[in-house]
């Protein structure tokens, strides 16, 4: 794509002058969660109703899953999945993942140990995850489903297999993934979404546990009730991470529409991937042949030298252009000073990878000629590069 104009950062016209936030949240079906939210508030039960269950059927349906336990939010379902699984000492997971991939392990009472990702698809890499499980004795494996891109569930299963581990997977942005046909969410002994407001399903917070492990359902479910059977002599020290009805009546008519809202998402990063695709030095993370990703996020990995701009020159660059952009995850998490603590392993492709991934806007009703403009902005400013980088210091 040849593309005319001065980028603005160099005095060209901002390419959305009215600006282009990282995600915008739709929801659909006024009508029925106004109606919803009607029964709820009439009927006097906010929390422990019908409609948690109701959601918690809808989606075991949709993930075709035994149990789905809805919780407060992902953190507290990542943390009640792992005290159900009684760790202890330290948990192995990605460096390359959200902050609350690893305080769900904190607040478990395991610290975390951090193993490499895989530099195409940024999910964790098995061979390393295997090292580091040997190396530190971890109690469990925990792996992310980086913006929605499906694990090499069938490598980690054997991974962790081996070391006698169980395996729980933050599925935080996948609700809607597929590995080769199956959906995210039976894999692993659990895996746990998130229904906060930039993920593709909202709540306005809340979040869900899937498992096929009805012990670790029962588990969770108490879990999420402080651990009281019903009683009040509670059999272990769980947590309030219930979700209310009012939350769940979101959720549930969020999760309708989900997979062509999935659709919608593939075919508008196929048609950036298009259009960028002459642009070096700037890629997408792979997605294998027959997975199906949420997308929940575009983020590029940008390889400074023949794209022309590094990954700050190009969030300043893409700010004048009216673009607001993320680095997801930067810094990676084992570079966080929550973890300056604990003793440093080397992670030299986790570092290299947090250094150059930006993720741009995207959402599920986003107009398509907003993500070609998109990638017009991209395309442009690595053809202005060594301007840009004279008029910014970068
Ligand atoms: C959003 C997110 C979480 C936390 O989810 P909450 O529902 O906000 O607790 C955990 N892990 C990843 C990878 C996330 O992106």
């Amino acid at each position: 794509m040849a593309v005319t104009g001065k980028p603005a950062v160099l005095g060209g016209t901002a390419l959305f002058a009215e600006g282009l936030p990282l995600t915008r949240v739709r929801v659909p079906e006024r009508e029925e969660l106004t109606r919803r939210l009607d029964t709820i508030l009439t009927s006097g039960q906010l929390t422990d109703g019908s409609t948690v269950c109701e959601l918690e059927e809808a989606a075991a349906a949709q993930l075709e899953v035994p149990y789905v336990v809805a919780v407060s939010n992902c953190t507290s379902g990542l943390m009640l999945a792992l005290q159900a699984m009684g760790v202890n000492g330290s948990v192995a997971m990605p460096g390359f993942t959200f902050s609350a991939t690893a305080h769900a392990a904190h607040w478990a009472g395991a610290a975390p140990v951090f193993a490499e990702v895989d530099p195409d698809t940024l999910t964790l890499d098995p061979a390393d995850a295997a090292k580091l499980l040997a190396e530190s004795g971890a109690s469990a494996l925990m792996a992310t489903h980086v913006y929605g891109t499906p694990c090499r569930v069938e490598e980690l299963a054997q991974v962790a297999d081996d070391a006698g581990v169980p395996l729980l997977y933050d599925a935080a942005h996948a609700l809607g993934s597929r590995r080769a046909g199956t959906p995210i969410g039976g894999f692993g002994a659990a895996e746990v979404f998130s229904l906060s407001p930039t993920k593709v399903v909202v709540a306005g917070e809340g979040g869900l546990i899937a498992t096929r492990d009805e012990g670790l359902a029962q588990a969770c479910r108490l879990g999420r009730g402080y651990g009281n059977p019903g009683d009040y002599d509670c059999v272990f020290p769980g947590l309030n991470a219930r979700m209310s009805e009012l939350h769940a009546a979101l959720a549930l008519v969020s999760l309708r529409g989900l997979p062509e809202r999935v659709r919608t998402r593939t075919e508008l990063v196929a048609a950036f991937a298009t259009a960028i695709r002459d642009v070096p030095g700037v890629r997408l993370p792979v997605l294998a042949e027959g997975d199906v990703s949420t997308w929940k996020d575009l983020t590029l990995v940008i390889d400074p030298e023949p794209f022309g701009l590094d990954v700050p020159t190009l969030a300043r660059a893409l700010k004048a252009e009216g673009i607001d952009s993320r680095r997801y995850f930067h810094p990676p998490v084992h570079r966080q000073k929550a973890y300056a603590h604990l003793p440093a392993r080397n992670l030299p492709v986790t570092d290299d990878i947090a250094d150059r991934v930006l993720t741009l806007p995207l959402w599920s009703h986003m107009d398509p000629t907003t993500v070609t403009t998109l990638a017009e902005a991209v395309t442009r400013l690595h053809e202005h590069a060594a301007e840009v980088r004279s008029a910014t210091g970068g």
